[in-house]
């Protein structure tokens, strides 16, 4: 992915004299979901649009809706906003690669296939998410074997993207999202059974917080694997009106020389999607502005990793 000047991150208050960089070399993204909950071509542009005038690179769709999608237009209009185009997903329940059932399996790499298709034609070249298992609380551990067909699919399905130019992510979400990868430690060796160098690791600060010890060991352990990365906040709101730790967050991507993309993630019941916002358990409203939310967060990310930079 290409990096654009920052030269609009400006410094903390205090260091404004500083000669120091104020420049980071991560794309800034921003989930969809902040603007709408829709898929018509309509949605996307005014979501690319506003994307952009908010100072973001990068727009991540949710493609819970293969067929919801113009790809041709989408990829004209993010095009069009300059914007790299970034897609996920998690699977269903009867269409699960981590199931012991071949038919569901089945319908699982189908449902993998088709969603590098979309994101392809829309222009995109990274695909992540919970692409081993559904989305959703799962009554009991995952089986070996369920482990193993999610691990052979995958490693068919990272030939095929990598024909497309698509890099697969792997998303580390919480154990109520899935019960295959919970930790880094997890992804690490889900990605090593698959074998394949277009999947890299892909971390996220709310499900961190619920999963990891601490916010460096995880990114540490990680390193040169780190792929992308979600930033939200333990509530899902606003950035840092939480308790999350963002100062090691920004310092240990920081340390291990991060300079992949890092999206912003925020969920209120002010925008929803169906099935969507049900899955990701979204019922309270932390937010009305999407403009205000987005523009706030743009700062404190380029605050944040300006500041990890210079430290
Ligand atoms: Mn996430």
């Amino acid at each position: 992915m290409t990096n654009n000047d920052h030269d609009d991150a400006v410094s903390s208050p205090g260091t404004a004299a500083s000669s120091a960089s104020t420049t980071f070399p991560n794309p800034l993204g921003v989930h969809a979901l902040v603007w709408t909950g829709s898929c018509t071509s309509e949605a996307v542009r005014e979501a690319a649009q506003q994307t952009a005038a908010a100072g973001f690179d990068l727009l991540e769709f949710s493609l819970h809706d293969l067929d919801a999608f113009d790809t041709q237009r989408a990829r004209k209009d993010l095009a069009d906003a300059g914007l790299q185009v970034v897609g996920s997903r998690g699977l269903a329940p009867e269409a699960d690669v981590s199931s012991t059932d071949p038919a569901v399996v089945a319908r699982g790499v189908e449902l993998l296939h088709r969603s590098v298709d979309v994101l392809a034609d829309m222009g995109g070249h990274f695909l992540s998410g919970a692409l081993y298992s559904a989305f959703g609380k799962y009554p009991s551990p995952v089986s070996a074997a369920g482990r193993a067909n999610a691990v052979a699919a995958l490693a068919e399905l990272a030939p095929y993207a990598a024909e497309r130019s698509v890099t697969l992510g792997l998303e580390v979400c919480n154990r109520y999202e899935t019960n295959v990868v919970n930790t880094a430690h997890d992804a690490l060796r889900l990605a090593d059974d698959i074998g394949a160098d277009n999947v890299v690791i892909h971390l996220d600060s709310y499900h961190m917080n619920i999963e990891e010890a601490d916010f460096v060991t995880p990114i540490r352990e990680v390193g040169d694997r780190l792929g992308y990365m979600h930033i939200g906040e333990n509530h899902r709101g606003y950035l840092g009106s939480g308790h999350i730790d963002f100062g090691s967050f920004f310092d240990a991507l920081a340390g291990i020389g991060y300079t992949g993309p890092l999206t912003f993630e925020s969920f209120s019941s002010t925008v929803v999607s169906e099935p969507l916002s049900s899955n990701l358990a979204i019922w309270r409203n932390l937010w009305n502005d999407s403009v205000d939310l987005a523009t706030k967060a743009r700062r404190f990310m380029a605050d944040g990793l300006v500041a990890a930079t210079r430290s």
